[in-house]
């Protein structure tokens, strides 16, 4: 606002406007928000039941943070596709689990895998396919530089599932010409997996289209239901692999993901695309976590057992509350990875009407404000706002501090039985299901 009659040099503030490509359709990540507005609302003291965030809360190997504390005084920038040492431990380390060469020219790193998917999208023109649900951040960065998002509709029903002949019409009927399509499985926010034949059927559609898929599978060491399979084993010419130090490792704080592009020509230009764009935007991933990483990827035994132990903890944690879910009859497709579910309360929606909850963000609301379960809606993935389906994250209840996640590690290497384990040391999430109980017996 224009202060009429004060000279410039004495106003108190100086008019601008933001950008009009950012809209009004801007918001804070959901997932970091929820997290925030829980951790303030424990520092005043009161209580929540986490159940809305994804952070993998388990102890960072001592391997990888002696290797941290040996680098921590490198203080150049360095190169903007990642030290050769780390794309180097980074192409082994994947050729290994995806049981093919990958070359280290093959790699680049980043501050987050967040920031490689921002990069690959500016990168790449055309469009996003999604499957719905997705991952909170992959329509926002798209919308970021107004690139068009075509979303395929799934349906509660059957668990959100793919069908592979909807990614057919929408490609056949897009008023676009190149296609980028993401997928991510294990997925955030359903914990489903793609099973290989599926996946083989997508790569077919997707080489005979020429749509180039960006696979998230930043989830893939911590697949429980099923073996987790790269798409790019049937599409190597065709994909580009996400992953990162944060989900099996737990080392989101540390910001450190990767990409692996297709091999040939085509792959280094789209390479040398994203290090541009890196080189722009955050010239360089953190010099002494790219140093810590390259320990992070080595073929070791005991690292590679500790993301097992890891793992196992997130698929009893999650199953017990999917279990817990069942016996409530909530309908919820049973997790395969990750540390997520995606319920459904539609069964539900004439009583929740009457209570003024006709959203998924009214639910998420109401659960936050009378049940002090803290969720996210099933919108903020792109479901319509009237199904009543919500994201539960269950790695962070019960673990809410650094000492109860070391603690319950140690207790599932002295303990023969998890499932015991989880009865008798998970009050939080016992508590959830009590409270759901109550709910659900008061409609
Ligand atoms: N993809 C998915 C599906 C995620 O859940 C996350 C974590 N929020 C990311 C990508 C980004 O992870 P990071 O930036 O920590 O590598
Ligand atoms: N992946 C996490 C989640 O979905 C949070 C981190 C993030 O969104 O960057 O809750």
């Amino acid at each position: 606002m224009d202060e009429p009659g004060i000279p410039h040099a004495q106003r108190s503030h100086v008019n601008f406007s933001l950008s009009s490509s950012l809209g009004n359709s801007l918001v804070p990540s959901p997932t970091l928000s929820i997290n925030e507005l829980v951790r303030q609302m424990w520092a005043n003291g009161e209580t929540v039941y986490h159940l809305g965030f994804g952070e993998s809360r388990f102890p960072a190997h001592p391997a990888i943070v002696r290797a941290l504390v040996e680098h921590a005084s490198r203080q150049s920038y360095l190169p903007s596709a990642g030290i050769p040492e780390l794309r180097q431990a980074v192409a082994g380390f994947h050729s290994r689990q995806l049981n093919r060469e990958i070359r280290p020219d093959q790699v680049i790193v980043a501050p987050g895998s967040k920031s490689l998917l921002f990069a690959f999208q500016l990168a790449l023109s055309g469009a996003t396919v999604l499957h719905t649900p997705s991952w909170v951040s992959y329509e926002p960065q798209s919308r970021l530089f107004n690139r068009p998002v075509l979303r395929m509709p799934a349906s509660p029903e059957d668990g959100h599932q793919l069908h592979p002949a909807r990614l057919h019409r929408i490609l056949r009927h897009s008023p676009y010409d190149q296609h980028l399509l993401i997928l991510n499985s294990p997925s955030n926010p359903t914990g489903q997996m793609l099973e290989p034949a599926l996946l083989e059927e997508i790569a077919d559609i997707c080489r005979r289209e020429e749509v180039l898929v960006l696979s998230d599978e930043i989830y893939g060491l911590t697949a429980f239901g099923r073996e987790h399979v790269s798409i790019s084993s049937f599409y190597p010419e065709g994909t580009v692999v996400f992953g990162g130090m944060s989900k099996h490792l737990s080392l989101g704080g540390w910001r450190l993901g990767t990409a692996l592009v297709p091999p040939g020509d085509s792959g280094q230009q789209l390479l040398q695309a994203v290090a541009k764009i890196g080189s722009e935007l955050w010239s360089t991933a953190s010099a002494p976590i790219q140093f810590a990483a390259v320990t992070a990827y080595a073929d070791d035994a005991e690292l590679a057992s500790y993301v097992e132990k890891c793992t196992a903890l997130h698929a009893a944690r999650t199953r017990y509350l999917w279990r817990g879910l069942s016996e409530l009859d909530i309908s919820c497709a049973e997790p395969m990875g990750a540390f997520y579910l995606f319920p459904n309360f539609n069964h539900w929606r004439k009583p929740f009407a009457s209570l003024g909850v006709q959203t998924s963000v009214d639910l998420a609301r109401y659960l936050l404000e009378e049940w002090q379960i803290a969720t996210l809606p099933g919108s903020d993935f792109g479901t319509p706002a009237r199904e009543l389906s919500l994201r539960l994250s269950t790695s962070y209840i019960d673990l809410e501090t650094d000492q109860k996640a070391a603690e319950l590690i140690e207790m599932a290497s002295a303990s023969a039985n998890v499932e015991e384990l989880l009865s008798s040391h998970h009050p939080g999430m016992n508590e959830v299901l009590a409270r759901l109980k109550n709910l659900l017996s008061s409609l």
